[in-house]
């Protein structure tokens, strides 16, 4: 039996498989429909403002809650997604659910705070990337410099060429762009300064290796200072490592300290009690001016 996997690629099933590729197998093809019958679901991880305590900002982890297999993680599907292209229109859809749920805030008058978005390699092959999103942005008006968005150095490794030409498009239309997972990868310190980026993510394997030797850690804080870049610590788990963070002068930090990945209610609620006094939140009326 052979399923159809993007343009002339195939997964052909055979009783031989493990149960890890039957799996992966089964998932592949229920991907296909998981946002036709709304089983992809966004949560939230804040960001915090290590000198104000405040919540400037948060990133969009996807989740997908399979009929059969329950809640997914995107560490197993992600890939799965990006094997067959399916992940631009994943990666579309996660925009525009991001964008409305904004241009919500802001016809109800929330505080805003910013978004990031996580963007895989394929949606930078995507023939009508900008355009959509210029589109998206249209349509919902909602100003892009609340956007940011998320990519890997693995992004470039693909074709560098090509990434450093869409990163800059991304740019110019004014979202922030941040490097995730920082450190992980190869010839970080070129991409930095060559690539738009606004932002530095720390991977959070250094931040856990921060009790047995911080020094690592201060040292890329100081770079992404010197290279006038926002630099977020990822997850920062225990009191003590915020308060390193703080110290070496960390912008922001994410992690289970302040909140695991929530859902919207909870978010929600989650800034009225930390960002009580609208501290590090724009009005509406402060960014309804830089609409596009
Ligand atoms: P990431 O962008 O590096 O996201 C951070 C991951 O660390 C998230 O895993 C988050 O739940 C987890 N995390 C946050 N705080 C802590 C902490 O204190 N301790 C530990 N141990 N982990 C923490 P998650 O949600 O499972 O996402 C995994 C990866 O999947 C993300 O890594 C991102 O690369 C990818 N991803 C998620 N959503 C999307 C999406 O919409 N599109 C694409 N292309 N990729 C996505
Ligand atoms: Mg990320
Ligand atoms: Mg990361
Ligand atoms: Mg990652």
């Amino acid at each position: 039996r052979a399923k159809k996997k993007g343009k002339n690629k195939y997964t052909v099933y055979h009783s031989g498989m493990n149960m890890q590729s039957y799996r992966s197998f089964m998932l592949q093809n229920d991907l296909r429909k998981a946002i036709e019958r709304q089983e992809l679901e966004i949560l939230f991880q804040p960001r915090v403002d290590t000198k104000t305590g405040k919540i400037v900002s948060a990133e969009s982890l996807l989740r997908w809650n399979h009929p059969k297999w329950g809640m997914l993680f995107p560490n197993e599907f992600i890939p799965l997604a990006e094997e067959t292209g399916i992940i631009v229109e994943i990666g579309e859809w996660v925009i525009r659910q991001v964008c409305e749920q904004l241009r919500n805030w802001m016809n109800i008058g929330k505080p805003l705070i910013g978004i990031s978005i996580n963007f895989s390699v394929q949606q930078f092959f995507q023939k009508n990337l900008i355009q959509n999103i210029k589109q998206i942005l249209i349509e919902t008006k909602v100003p892009p410099e609340l956007i940011e968005v998320e990519v890997t150095e693995s992004t470039f490794l693909k074709n560098e060429e090509n990434s450093l030409l869409v990163l800059r498009e991304l740019r110019s239309i004014g979202f922030q762009i941040s490097l995730d997972d920082f450190g992980t990868g190869y010839s970080s310190l070129s991409y930095l300064r060559h690539f738009p980026f606004t932002a530095l993510k720390i991977d959070k394997s250094f931040i856990q290796e921060m009790n047995v030797d911080p020094s690592l850690v201060s040292t890329i804080i100081k770079l992404g200072n010197s290279l006038k870049l926002s630099v977020v610590a990822e997850g920062v788990e225990t009191a003590e490592q915020f308060k390193l963070l703080k110290n070496y002068n960390c912008d922001e930090v994410q992690g289970y300290l302040f909140s695991p990945p929530i859902n919207l209610n909870e978010l929600e609620a989650l800034i009225a009690t930390m960002n009580n006094d609208k501290t590090g939140a724009q009005t509406v009326e402060q960014i309804n001016e830089r609409i596009i």
